[in-house]
């Protein structure tokens, strides 16, 4: 008989295998996967009781804590559907997706409470909010005394298809409104266990989560770091400094990160240069790396760098960039190259990159295309967005809007969004490229790469640059460094200084804000995005 493919499976692995292991520490509490999982069938008896049924969403509004992670489970248990929700938003974004999720309870972490007390009122369809309180009143006031009346036993669980809808995650909204994803336990088992294989997790890993698990990227994690056994190490907040503790002090081995955060740790790391334990083996990193942090990353701290790429509609992870043994020959000058490229598919996944006519671009580098997905971890649809789903998913392809070339190895290189390239005088130039090209400048400490509009050429390449503390740099300066580093109708054309960059929750540098911002000072309404 064929077993469904069920994420709760991984916790009752860990639980049978684990038991007294610690599954998870969060500040100062730590719970073994017996421990965690009786909190995870005390939710999913408190849910019932309070009417919930499968099918049902339930939404989550939480930074990485052991509430967030037993959610999963506990949520996963009666069949219904967890929502979990970006904790950088404003009021109107929660009450716009818990409204259009239709979600039924409401869980808050006591600090984020805040967030919805204005929009309350206005919940059409929440029928409880839970708030998880903590720092010290934790177990007493509302949460954990909720949970202790009922029962640990093994929850009589839902009967689940491995093909039912376990999650609506809601994407970044990098560039527009957030669309709401629609992934199955299948979509989310299998794109775990491709993960597991190319991470090489273990049950010797020690896990920091630094990106959120409401974003997409961290929540399909927590999936094969339970499965294997792994300890899973929470931070409130992700500064260098509180990675660096958890490092120090849990014997951290691997952690995903965004490359905005990997470049404060590098910052901190610069600084202070901790005599920090030696334990990390692997840093894993997505949303465009800069080449300059890969080589950092394993010369300086000697630690593997690997990077993937994804997206929420594919559960996310589709390509990985560790260097397969034949590869191993190579100068490490050359494999550091290669890391800098999203890499290959993963397994589970077939990645092309189509030309303009519909057919895969040459592998010699230089043709462009956009990236399209077949893969176990593709979406079911948007949420009651049909039409957005049928322009997404074409014949069984996902289209993912990134531009992309193959090198002869066949690495694949994401070049960029498609709505970021930048048209001068009819030639695409790739925003990634120029902003990897000012990252080799000694005072960038963030630079962010977007069009402009130029009289004669259309468009040109403007950067916004956040400057080192401590350095000085001209835009004259930067101007020159970017002509002797890239071919010159790739060069910047200006600057503008700033103090940060507007990035998302995940870290992600927020482009179409600074484009709009930029056109609309110049007085154009023209860019299509
Ligand atoms: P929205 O779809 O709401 O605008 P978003 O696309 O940023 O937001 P995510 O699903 O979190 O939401 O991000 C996926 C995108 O991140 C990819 O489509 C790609 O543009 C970018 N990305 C991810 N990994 C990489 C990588 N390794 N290199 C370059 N870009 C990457
Ligand atoms: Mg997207």
């Amino acid at each position: 008989m064929d077993v469904p493919l069920l994420l709760t499976q991984f916790l009752d692995r860990a639980v049978s295998l684990y038991g007294e292991k610690k599954a998870i520490i969060c500040d100062d509490r730590e719970f073994t996967y017996r421990e965690l999982n009786a909190r995870v069938n005390c939710l999913s008896d408190g849910l019932r009781n309070l009417g919930v049924r499968k099918g049902d969403r339930i939404a989550y509004l939480a930074p990485n804590t052991v509430e967030m992670l037993e959610g999963f489970y506990g949520v996963f248990q009666l069949g219904a559907i967890m929502v979990p929700l970006n904790i950088r938003l404003k009021p109107d974004d929660y009450l716009f997706i818990l409204n259009h999720s239709e979600s039924k309870i409401l869980f808050v972490d006591q600090e984020l409470y805040h967030l919805i007390s204005p929009i309350k009122d206005k919940l059409e369809t929440v029928e409880k909010i839970i708030v998880h309180y903590h720092d010290g009143v934790c177990g007493e006031a509302g949460y954990d005394n909720w949970l202790n009346t009922h029962s640990a036993k093994p929850f009589d669980r839902e009967d689940i298809d491995e093909q039912d809808i376990c999650s609506l995650l809601y994407t970044s909204g990098t560039t527009g409104n957030p669309k709401g994803v629609m992934l199955t336990h299948r979509n989310n088992y299998l794109h775990a266990l491709s993960s597991m294989h190319h991470l090489r997790v273990s049950d010797e890993d020690v896990l920091v989560h630094v990106l959120p698990m409401f974003h997409v990227n961290g929540w399909g994690s927590p999936f094969y770091y339970t499965a294997n056994g792994a300890t899973q190490v929470c931070l409130r907040k992700s500064s260098p400094e509180a990675i660096f503790n958890a490092i120090e002090k849990q014997g951290v081995t691997i952690m995903h990160m965004a490359p905005t955060v990997l470049n404060s740790l590098l910052q901190y790391y610069e600084k202070n240069v901790p005599e920090f334990s030696q334990s990390i083996r692997v840093v894993i990193a997505g949303s465009a790396p800069p080449p300059a942090f890969v080589t950092r990353v394993e010369k300086e701290l000697g630690w593997e760098f690997i990077q993937v790429y994804g997206m929420t509609e594919s559960s996310p992870l589709s390509l990985v960039s560790t260097i397969r043994s034949h590869l191993k020959e190579l100068p490490l000058s050359e494999q550091y190259r290669m890391k800098a490229k999203a890499g290959v598919q993963m397994i589970g996944s077939e990645v092309k990159v189509l030309n303009d006519l519909g057919t895969e671009v040459s592998h010699n580098g230089k043709e462009i295309g956009e990236v399209v997905v077949r893969s176990n971890g593709v979406m079911k649809g948007y949420w009651k967005n049909d039409e957005a789903t049928m322009q997404a998913i074409q014949a069984g392809w996902l289209h993912t809007g990134d531009m992309a070339n193959v090198d002869e190895f066949g690495n694949i290189e994401i070049v960029d969004r498609k709505k970021d390239v930048i048209i001068s005088g009819g030639e695409n130039i790739s925003s990634i490229e120029v902003e990897g090209a000012l990252y080799e400048h000694p005072s960038v400490l963030e630079a962010a790469v977007i069009a402009v509009p130029h009289e004669k050429w259309g468009e040109t390449p403007h950067a916004y640059v956040v400057v080192r503390e401590g350095k000085t740099v001209t835009e004259q300066e930067l101007i020159q460094f970017s002509r002797e580093k890239l071919a010159h109708f790739k060069a910047i054309t200006g600057v503008s200084f700033v103090k940060e960059l507007p990035k998302t929750a995940s870290g992600k540098i927020q482009k179409v804000q600074l484009r709009n911002e930029y056109w609309e000072s110049v007085g154009k309404s023209g860019r299509f995005v």
